[in-house]
């Protein structure tokens, strides 16, 4: 089972229900990225179908529904994930829930459970969801059907309609202190963490993400970064930047764009997300205009809400790094 340290509370508490038959019929995870809600959302699911539980109410692994769940057969777990378009070819494409997908849900959660227990659906990144589809989901939360399980899981929950998530019952997952974070990195054989947990913000797993996949995509922006502000052109780093992972690469732009915020209003005293880099945001800030750094953080912020907005990434990291170069 993997329900990872720091969620012990909430599967403890998720556990009490199901024993007691107190789940409600519409749950919603909510809480950071990178802090483990899908796995979790997963083995919630896992266990309601096993026939076997556990003492700790983690699914067996050895019943016939865990034997289904394994081979990503069993009729009663229905799982839903953001999907690119059909026709993109882009590198990196706009990800949503389809609306098909969700109606094929629907029909399958409305039938009789092909064993007698429960039918379960995650629908992951359910915030990826475009209106119409949150409109019909609606009609499900508010006519649930006799033993059925929809949990929803979601880093931005605020992006849901309220009429879906006053509907759900929340479970709030949290990032761990740096001491838990730390020794359950190290456990998986990454002990060199360096600045990863201060860049994930404290989530575990997206600082294992980063360590892992997103270290050297990083370094190139900051190469992009430092080259501006020592007052060279940057703008041919643009290409490069435009075929990487847009809400990773935003959210490192704005945590150093708030540094350099962070130095303007709160001095050098001021701790930092991108310690590692301190002198070169020091030398950005010196030189900075604080209602333009401002502009362009409240800016990194509004292209961070507009993920699920297809915009030219070639043009946008153009702009964005003339206005860094500007600040
Ligand atoms: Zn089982």
């Amino acid at each position: 089972m993997t329900i990872y340290p720091w969620q012990q509370a909430q599967w403890q508490q998720l556990t009490r229900q199901r024993r007691q038959n107190r789940l409600a019929h519409a749950l919603l995870f909510e809480g950071p990225a990178g802090t483990g809600k899908k796995q979790c959302a997963r083995e919630l699911a896992h266990a309601l179908l096993c026939t076997q539980t556990a003492d700790d109410g983690s699914a067996c692994g050895g019943c016939d529904a865990c034997k289904l769940i394994a081979a990503g057969t069993h009729p009663d777990l229905h799982l839903l994930l953001p999907t690119p378009p059909a026709s993109s070819t882009s590198s990196n494409p706009v990800l949503s829930i389809k609306i098909d997908a969700l109606r094929a849900m629907y029909r399958a959660l409305s039938e009789t459970s092909q064993f007698g227990g429960y039918r379960v659906a995650v629908i992951e990144d359910a915030d990826k969801m475009p209106v119409q589809a949150a409109n019909s989901l609606l009609k499900t939360l508010e006519e649930p059907g006799e033993n059925t399980l929809l949990i929803l899981v979601s880093s931005h929950p605020h992006r849901l309609p309220v009429t879906i998530r006053s509907r759900c019952q929340s479970t709030r997952f949290q990032v761990p202190d740096t001491e838990t974070a730390a020794s359950w990195l190290a456990e998986g054989g990454i002990s060199q963490v360096g600045n990863a947990l201060k860049l994930a913000h404290g989530a575990p797993l997206r600082a294992k993400d980063y360590i892992e996949h997103h270290a050297e995509q990083r370094e190139l922006l900051v190469k992009a970064l430092n080259a501006a502000t020592r007052g060279e052109a940057s703008i041919h780093y643009a290409q490069k930047l435009a075929q990487m992972p847009r809400d990773y690469l935003l959210a490192w732009l704005l945590d150093w764009v708030s540094d350099i915020g962070r130095l303007l209003t709160c001095g050098e005293a001021t701790e930092l997300v991108n310690e590692d880099q301190r002198a070169v945001l020091e030398a950005r800030a010196r030189t900075a205009d604080k209602a333009r750094v401002f502009s362009l953080h409240d800016h990194i912020i509004s292209l961070l809400k507009a993920e699920g907005i297809a915009l030219n990434p070639q043009l946008l990291w153009e702009n964005l790094l003339i206005s860094f170069e500007n600040l």
